[in-house]
């Protein structure tokens, strides 16, 4: 298989290019050349979590990896348990935070560490992974690489924005695993890692590679989940909801669509942060800073992966719209929705999931479906904790993985948001 970039002037690159790359050099995001059509008869058939994995992602790196290796990684990837719940008649909730860091960029991050682990061990070479994070994907990415030989991981995170559950999983690491403390917001800290990429003199003395949400190597386990759920929830008629910041998660579900999935319709449900449920209204693409919100991890002003969706429907938006609606809710409609359902069906939403959840009642309100609904669950609601109210607050069940975290001792060092800091931390580590 071969990847092009969506700015369409870099040249096609294998799997491995596309993945130690991050970025293609005309600044696109990498897709692969063909989307392979698996058919209905594959999704119907059962397979465990790691086969389906395995047997989804394969035509996009053979030739590059065994079918030994590639099972070895699905296996020691996923093996965590992936249930959907039903909370309520035909509203399903697919929870996708039962991996080691809880929430669904575990998922994402694991893969990618094992193939480039898997990639690199003929290659001799010492990696850093550099990353910047509001909070989920440093310690997803920190747990996906902790141990692993020849890769060490810096993580960027803004000081004092994170929220304490998140700075503990970001610092208590050590050994390959350093975490930078920024003095700045977290536009700084992605700023200083887009810095560094582009510095040619710290690029020839340093391998640095990106594991931030555009890896494709972040994109293609995030396939996977939608046809399990499909599987498990009967193979019948299905919506998706999907909670969007960067909508790599959606666009998962849209490759797995491409693949022959029989999908209905994904709902991409945003924060006050709505700058694709305006592009589908109006057809114009505005980025906006980003908003808080108290689903920050979905704080997205510049969706980065809308350049693949656009990619991926020959940027024609009434083709778009034919398989993807978007809603944007309120903190208070957030928030409120959480109550509810708590009240009605005892089960704690987190914030991202909430979004969600609300995404699918506004899709039904116009009776525009008799579809069965699963809406991903993209985090614990033990991740948030400070945004439920006192009652709530006694009803999450701290996990034991979770509180782990709590018991070690923060470690990170503190750097300025001034690029020749981070660069000299980089060259005399
Ligand atoms: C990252 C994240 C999201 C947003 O996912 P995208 O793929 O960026 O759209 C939603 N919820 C949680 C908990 C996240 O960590």
């Amino acid at each position: 298989m071969r990847y092009y970039s969506t700015n369409g002037q870099a040249p096609l690159v294998s799997f491995r290019e596309a993945l130690f790359n991050g970025l293609a050099p005309d600044g696109g995001l990498y897709l692969p050349e063909t989307i392979p059509v698996l058919g209905q008869s594959f999704f119907e058939t059962e397979h465990s979590y790691p086969e389906l994995a395995a047997e989804m992602i394969r035509p996009f790196v053979s030739n590059e990896i065994t079918v030994g290796e590639l099972d070895d990684i699905a296996e020691s990837a996923f093996s965590f348990s992936v249930p959907l719940v039903e909370v309520a008649p035909d509203i399903n909730i697919l929870e996708l935070f039962h991996g080691p860091t809880m929430a669904f960029k575990d998922f994402a991050a694991r893969f990618m560490a094992r193939i480039m682990a898997c990639f690199m061990r003929d290659m001799k070479l010492e990696l850093t992974v550099l990353v910047a994070t509001s909070g989920d994907t440093g310690s997803a990415v920190a747990s996906g690489f902790y141990d692993v030989e020849g890769i060490r991981v810096v993580i960027l995170y803004p000081s004092g924005r994170v929220s304490p559950t998140q700075e503990k999983q970001l610092t208590t690491w050590g050994g390959n695993i350093t975490a930078l403390e920024v003095e700045g917001s977290f536009d700084d800290c992605q700023k200083l890692v887009k810095q560094a990429f582009l510095d040619r003199d710290l690029n020839d003395r340093r391998s640095l590679c990106s594991a931030n949400s555009i890896n494709i190597g972040r994109l293609l386990p995030q396939s996977v989940y939608y046809a399990w759920a499909w599987q498990k929830q009967g193979g019948v008629n299905t919506v998706f909801s999907v909670p969007s910041g960067n909508f790599g998660n959606l666009t998962g579900g849209l490759i797995a669509k491409r693949m022959g999935l029989p999908v209905e319709k994904f709902i991409a449900a945003t924060n006050a942060n709505a700058v694709f449920p305006t592009y589908l209204e109006t057809g114009e693409y505005l980025p906006q800073p980003s908003k808080a919100t108290i689903s920050n991890a979905m704080d997205v002003g510049d969706p980065s992966n809308f350049q693949r969706i656009r990619s991926l429907y020959s940027n024609q938006l009434e083709r778009i719209k034919g398989d993807i609606v978007s809603f944007s809710f309120t903190d208070s409609e957030t928030a409120n929705i959480i109550e509810d359902v708590y009240q009605r069906c005892a089960y704690v939403l987190d914030p991202h999931t909430a979004v969600g959840y609300l995404g699918l009642g506004e899709y039904r309100k116009y009776g525009r479906t008799d579809a069965s609904g699963i809406i991903m669950s993209t985090a614990h609601p033990a991740k948030s904790q400070d945004c439920y109210s006192e009652q709530l607050k006694t009803e999450i069940i701290i996990p034991e993985r979770l509180a782990q975290y709590f018991e070690r001792e923060k470690v990170s060092i503190k750097l300025s948001d001034k690029y020749d800091d981070l660069r000299q931390f980089l060259i005399d580590y």
